[in-house]
């Protein structure tokens, strides 16, 4: 079966991040996924690769990746395009992951289509992406016609799906170009995190707007997702006020998220903050307005006030935990 490279997304210090098991689960049925690791520690992760179907691993353990910014990711990949004529390339649908993506269409003069949020063969084998367009309204299905397809993969779109075997780990030497140097990482500060899971990987995400009234009122919406083991989540009329950090917006401008849950408290639906969360599978939403647009994509909804509502479904919440 033709070869397919999965870009693997991992912390520094090795751990498999979600998302490249669900590239894994995508990239499979497209052919044999073989996974590029950037750094060090493939070799420790091919175990865990291999449980998700990665046939092998190339592991590039080179320091010019935490050095030097996206550059010598897409020059890694350019090098393995050339060299294995692959059938499709998939990375994850992060900020970094798309900024690799493009580097790497244009050194590889190929397509490339982002926020895909499915992975197929089409009727010709070629690789098929489904995009949610213009805030999710509508859907289409794209294919590369030049070059080797590059797909961005949003992540939480693909569930990851086991299909266990063993990765055969193949090291690549890697050194990036000058011109790939020419960004250099100069400090790394760990972002805070509490014990929160990260925006754009959670499976439930509880966000709230400008609904909540104030930087106080929006505790609430912190209250709710600590009862529910969520992120928290924020339209932009919040962040714009201050009442929460911008890291934490979803839309537009913010971050995409695609959870299993996802809650939207005191949030009208405006088509920005839609383009975020639409392609959540399930949407709850809580809002004193029966005619706030939420209700349109909402799967499931509660019209009221939030500072009536919440409190209760925090008190059944307690009920149900036993506390
Ligand atoms: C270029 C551009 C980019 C943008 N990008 C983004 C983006 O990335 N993300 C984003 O979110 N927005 C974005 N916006 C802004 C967007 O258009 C909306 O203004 C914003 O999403 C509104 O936020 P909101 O729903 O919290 O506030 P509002 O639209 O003011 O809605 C508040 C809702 O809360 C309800 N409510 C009020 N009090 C209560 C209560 N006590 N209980 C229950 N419900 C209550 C109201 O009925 C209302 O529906 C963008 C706009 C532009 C022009």
């Amino acid at each position: 079966m033709a070869e397919v490279l999965v870009l693997a997304e991992h912390t520094a210090d090795g751990e498999v991040k979600k998302v490249t098991l669900e590239l894994l689960t995508a990239a499979r049925r497209l052919g044999s996924p073989s996974v590029v690791w950037t750094g060090p520690g493939g070799e420790a992760a091919a175990g865990r690769l291999g449980e998700y179907g990665a046939e092998k691993v190339y592991v590039a353990d080179s320091g010019d990746f935490a050095g030097y910014v996206v550059a010598p990711a897409a020059e890694l990949l350019a090098s393995l395009v050339a060299d294995k004529a692959p059938t499709a390339v998939l990375v994850a649908g992060t900020t970094e992951g798309k900024e690799i993506a493009g580097r790497l269409a244009v050194k590889t003069g190929s397509g490339v289509l982002t926020d895909a949020v499915n992975v197929t063969a089409g009727d010709d084998g070629a690789p098929l992406a489904e995009q949610p367009n213009f805030g999710g309204s509508i859907t289409v299905h794209s294919t590369v016609r030049t070059g080797t397809p590059i797909i961005a993969v949003r992540p939480n779109a693909v569930s990851p799906e086991a299909s266990p075997g063993a990765a055969a780990v193949e090291a690549v030497s890697f050194g990036a170009s000058d011109a790939a140097k020419g960004a250099t990482v100069t400090e790394r500060v760990v972002a805070e995190k509490g014990a929160r899971p990260e925006l754009t990987e959670a499976q439930i995400v509880v966000s709230g707007g400008r609904g909540t009234g104030s930087e106080d009122g929006f505790k609430i919406i912190e209250k709710l997702a600590d009862a529910l083991g969520a992120a928290v989540g924020a339209s932009r009329a919040v962040t714009d006020a201050g009442w929460y950090p911008h890291a934490f917006q979803v839309g537009q401008t913010g971050k995409t998220v695609s959870p299993q849950l996802y809650m939207a408290v005191g949030i009208s639906g405006a088509i920005q903050h839609r383009a975020g969360m639409q392609t959540s599978k399930t949407i709850i939403a809580i809002n004193k307005d029966p005619e706030a647009p939420i209700f349109e994509i909402a799967d499931f909804g509660v019209v009221g006030d939030l500072f009536t509502v919440v409190p209760q479904l925090l008190d059944e919440i307690a009920r149900h935990k036993g506390v």
